[in-house]
């Protein structure tokens, strides 16, 4: 794998193209999106069309630059972006490789590393957000004191929410669909050949926007891959002299089964044994969604629940247990109805100590 800096940059619907681009970076084999910056607010160039959303990441590869921009310009392509003689025309989608580890020279008439990272702050202060020791080859300068020159020609806008939000376009009120709206529409061509091979009409009435649909509802049921644990957590936590258990019990979560993509669905119960910090209830809920929304099996997301609450906490111990109805077994009749899966994580004094696990087994109990 290599390492490489890509530019973003949207000036059509900037705040839903701008994450989507980063979210089919995520999901594209090949690619590995380490780092993201900041989101940046600038004019286009030239002065005209409407203003600018830009953004970098820092990636590891397994492309070669060549594969890489032809890699990119199926994700322009598929979001849309028809590329035409005019430079500066408005564009959903502009991804760029600024930087290629170890790599100097031509790819189809670009140059890379691209020569206006050194003219323009919506290119270089990116650029420096994601990998500021970046060496620019043959000039000995580092990214960070090539962006402080371009500092205040730019504006940061919303960092957290455009490119490192949970969920951000498809949300619970957001998987209705409206009449000629475009979302994501290589994802919806593949929902509509599914159709086709289940012998659908997909032009008839109550299928004609299920594409769309499906789209959005997948992209909200996996949206768990687009969130971090810093984000979910984010200042909610506190110093705490308290040592006796903290559960939280019920939590609902629906997830689905990475075998079969159907959904499970129950109840989670958490506990610790507080060390020094405490976490905002609401939190505990927040980490639940934030695993179950990926493509799981119940075993591993209990364990991911159980790993984030120690990350976060550093406590005495974690207890994790999870009740879940799938979709895939009660449909088949191989489970009857109603009947659940069990899975549990215990760790530190849930785990050596008989009477803690036994107390927090009692309370879950009811
Ligand atoms: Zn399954």
């Amino acid at each position: 794998m290599t390492r490489a800096i890509l530019a973003l940059g949207s000036n059509i619907d900037p705040e839903r193209n701008l994450p989507m681009a980063f979210s089919r970076l995520r999901r594209q084999p090949g690619i590995t999106v380490l780092v993201q910056s900041s989101c940046y607010r600038s004019p286009a160039v030239g002065g005209t069309g409407p203003e600018f959303l830009n953004a970098a990441a820092l990636i590891a590869t397994r492309f070669d630059p060549a594969a890489l921009r032809e890699v990119l310009r199926g994700i322009e392509a598929a979001m849309g972006r028809v590329r035409s003689d005019d430079r500066n025309a408005p564009r959903p989608i502009d991804l760029d490789i600024l930087f290629y580890e170890g790599f100097s020279g031509e790819v189809e008439g670009t140059r890379i590393p691209d020569p206006d990272v050194a003219k323009y702050a919506h290119l270089a202060v990116p650029a420096a957000d994601v990998a500021p020791d970046w060496e620019y080859p043959g000039t000995g300068a580092v990214l960070k004191s090539i962006a402080a020159g371009f500092r205040n020609d730019i504006e940061v806008c919303m960092p957290t929410e455009i490119t490192r939000s949970t969920g951000h376009y498809a949300t619970e009120q957001g998987m209705e669909a409206v009449a000629g709206e475009v979302y994501d529409p290589e994802f919806e061509a593949t929902v509509r050949g599914m159709l086709v091979q289940l012998g659908e009409d997909p032009t008839r009435e109550g299928l004609a926007r299920t594409p769309l649909r499906v789209a959005k509802a997948m992209d909200f049921l996996t949206s768990g891959y687009n969130g971090s644990l810093e984000d979910v957590v984010n200042n909610a936590i506190f110093e705490s002299d308290a040592d006796e258990m903290v559960l939280v019990k019920d939590v609902e979560f629906y997830s689905l089964c990475e075998h079969h993509m159907l959904p499970f669905f129950g109840k989670a119960h958490v506990a610790y044994l507080p060390n020094k910090k405490i976490i905002g209830l609401s939190k505990i809920a927040r980490i639940v969604d934030l695993y179950a929304r990926r493509l799981q099996v119940q075993e591993r997301l209990t364990n991911q629940i159980a790993d984030a609450v120690e990350e976060v906490l550093s406590p005495h111990g974690v207890a994790v247990v999870m009740e879940g109805s799938h979709f895939c077994m009660m449909m088949r009749g191989v489970q009857k109805q109603g009947s659940s899966m069990v899975t549990s994580a215990m760790r530190g004094g849930f785990r050596t100590s008989s009477l803690t696990r036994g107390e927090f087994l009692d309370l879950i109990r009811d």
